[in-house]
């Protein structure tokens, strides 16, 4: 048996509370407890968006960034990730399959250690694509978190046969922005992702602002980044329940953090991603920390994203804590009194990872 807590999130909010777990299952809630380890009690997290495919790249994206200072950021975002010419595409064409399965590999052991529960990934590269993102989980066994597998077509375009292929090996497909298409070829996608019962996502306004009556008419049951946007079009994703997944760390390295409080204002579901994992290692609570901090998100707002990293897409890991559970959380360590805390404490790296098959240090 053994006791974890001081403070938890729990239903929502952060209280003062204590985990007792015997055997993998979650044997009491307490209010009260002496525990043999202190911190506060959190969901495992999963995120939302990201490339996995270029974790191999990061000294080779650092160099590109260092060299592109100057250049204005539409421009500075179309030489890094514009396919089919931007520096990510031309790496992943010309580089070894074996080095970029080992670059995912190591990206997906990292989201493990620290915590994540599964990892929604968007891959290039059409079939091929996937199957080198199944080579690398198979190369982690249990050493990993879940994955949601988001393919795209290799040629950018419509073919019948090769979207069936992808769909058969994934749970949809994540699309590139909306500019780097012909429309007519997103309604095809969209239309056979939906016949098909498979989720579809889309970056929007990543660079400038997209059309959201357009991209409404695909359906998506997620959007990418909403960086540029107008009140209207966060109204819109609000009223469809059409969730946001954002990537602070990410988006601040590049230069321009989202403004995630309008987005929660608006009422938005807003997710957390950690996007190519050559620009920043996946790790969720290193994204609420860095936005908390970046945007002085309120307690209220840092509940709200914490929650929604916790269901991810389709309500994937445990948020809601109760004796009789599995016990499947995380422990920031340390004494932190609430999430404003926390996040103005750094990105907690002291981390326990408790699941039903034992604990281990994040
Ligand atoms: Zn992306």
């Amino acid at each position: 048996m053994t006791i974890y807590g001081g403070r938890i999130f729990n239903r929502g909010r952060v209280e003062r509370g204590y985990l007792e777990v015997s055997e993998g299952r979650i044997t009491k809630v307490l209010e009260d407890a002496e525990p043999d380890v202190r911190g506060l009690i959190i969901p495992r997290l999963v995120n939302s968006h990201t490339h996995l495919g270029d974790a191999a790249f990061s000294a080779r994206f650092a160099e590109e960034l260092d060299r592109l200072s100057g250049a204005p950021l539409p421009d500075r975002i179309a030489a890094l990730f514009a396919p089919p010419d931007g520096m990510k595409h031309r790496l992943l064409e010309s580089t070894e399959d074996a080095d970029i399965i080992d670059g995912m590999a190591g990206a997906l052991r990292t989201a493990y250690r620290n915590g994540q529960y599964s990892m929604v990934d968007f891959r290039e590269g059409g079939v091929a694509g996937i199957d080198l993102l199944r080579s690398a989980a198979d190369t982690c066994g249990k050493e990993r978190p879940e994955i949601l597998m988001m393919g795209r077509p290799a040629s950018g375009g419509y073919d019948r046969l090769e979207i069936d292929e992808v769909l058969d090996r994934s749970n949809g497909l994540g699309l590139s922005g909306m500019a780097d298409m012909e429309y007519s070829t997103a309604k095809s996608l969209a239309t056979h992702v939906h016949a098909r019962g498979k989720l579809l996502a889309i970056h929007v306004s990543e660079v400038e602002r997209d059309d959201i009556e357009k991209v409404m008419a695909l359906r998506p049951d997620l959007v990418i980044h909403m960086r540029h946007n107008a009140p209207s079009d966060l109204h819109a994703l609000n009223s469809a329940e059409v969730p946001i997944a954002v990537c602070p760390t990410s988006s601040g390295r590049l230069g321009d953090v989202p403004d995630i409080g309008s987005m929660l204002d608006a009422g938005c579901t807003v997710l957390l991603g950690s996007d190519n994992a050559m620009v920043s290692a996946p790790d969720i609570v290193q994204e609420l920390a860095f936005a908390g901090a970046e945007l002085d998100l309120g307690e209220s707002h840092l509940e709200r994203l914490l929650g929604a990293s916790g269901k991810g897409l389709n309500r994937m890991a445990i948020i809601d804590f109760d004796p009789g559970q599995r016990a499947d959380f995380t422990v920031l360590e340390g004494d932190f009194e609430d999430l404003r805390h926390m996040v103005g404490s750094g990105p907690a790296e002291a981390r326990v990872v408790v699941t039903p098959d034992g604990e281990r240090r994040g």
